[in-house]
Formats: structure tokens, C-alpha cells, sequence
């Protein structure tokens, strides 16, 4: 996979089998527009689609290229800073919505 977004290597950049890039070759139309097909980009279209969107998803590289290709892929709310550390920067609200919110996308990628 070709990708120049950093230096460091994943296992998933020299194994995985990436789909052909397809290009468009005629307009289209869609209710939502994605540009960039890293994991933001994929999840948004994803969610749009369960929700009973159409989405056409734009990247001028490769699929789930970008920092996603290098990505450890670990999915976690146990984060590098504690939360004593986070609720000092944060305050105990916001310590609270960072915790919320990786549970949350735990959650929504598990279900
Ligand atoms: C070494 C490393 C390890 C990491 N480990 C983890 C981890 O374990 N867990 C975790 O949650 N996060 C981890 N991260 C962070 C995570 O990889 C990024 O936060 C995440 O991948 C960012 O996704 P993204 O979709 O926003 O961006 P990207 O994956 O960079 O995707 C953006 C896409 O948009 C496209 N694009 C940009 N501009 C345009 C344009 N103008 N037109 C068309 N396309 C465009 C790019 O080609 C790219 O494909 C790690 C990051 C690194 C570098």
C-alpha cells in the first residue's frame, strides 16, 4: 500500500489486500459526500448507511490509507494519560465525556 502520511510501518500496510481504487467516470448523486476514506471518513459513511443514507465516499488515495493504514488498532478507554490526569486538564466533566465517548465508540463498534 502506498502511503507517504509518516515513517512507521504496520503489519496491516505490507498484508492487507486493499480493494482496487475505483474511479468515477460519470456524475452520481448521493445524500452525503465523504472526502477521505480513513477510518473517520469510513465510519461516518458507515453510520450514514445504517441510517439509511446514501453516501459515496471521495479519497484521492488509498482505502483506509492515511494514519489509519498505521494505526496500532487498538480500540480502548483506557487511555496513555489517566483520568486523574485528564480531569486536571479537563476538569471531572470532562474527564467524564472522554470516557464516555471511547466507551461509546467501543460500544458502537461492537454492535
Ligand atoms: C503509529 C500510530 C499508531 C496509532 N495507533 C492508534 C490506535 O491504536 N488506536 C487509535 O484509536 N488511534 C491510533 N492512532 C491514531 C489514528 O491512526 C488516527 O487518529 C486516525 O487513523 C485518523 O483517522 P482519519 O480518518 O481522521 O485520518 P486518515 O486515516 O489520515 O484519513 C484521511 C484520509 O483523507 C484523505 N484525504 C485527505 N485530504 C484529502 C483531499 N483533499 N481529497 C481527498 N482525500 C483526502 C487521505 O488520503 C486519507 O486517506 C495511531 C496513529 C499512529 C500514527
Amino acid at each position: 500500500m502506498q502511503n507517504d502520511s509518516g515513517k512507521t510501518i504496520s503489519i496491516w500496510m505490507t498484508t492487507a489486500k486493499v480493494p482496487e481504487k475505483l474511479v468515477l467516470t460519470e456524475n452520481t448523486y448521493a445524500d452525503v459526500c465523504v472526502i477521505g476514506a480513513g477510518i473517520a471518513g469510513i465510519s461516518t459513511a458507515y453510520m450514514l448507511i445504517r441510517a439509511g443514507k446514501s453516501v459515496i465516499v471521495l479519497d484521492d488515495g488509498p482505502i483506509g490509507g492515511g494514519q489509519t493504514s498505521r494505526t496500532t488498532a487498538h480500540v480502548s478507554n483506557v487511555l496513555s494519560y489517566g483520568y486523574h490526569e485528564l480531569e486536571q486538564i479537563h476538569g471531572k466533566e470532562g474527564a467524564k465525556h472522554i470516557a464516555q465517548s471511547h466507551t461509546t465508540a467501543i460500544n458502537t463498534l461492537i454492535l
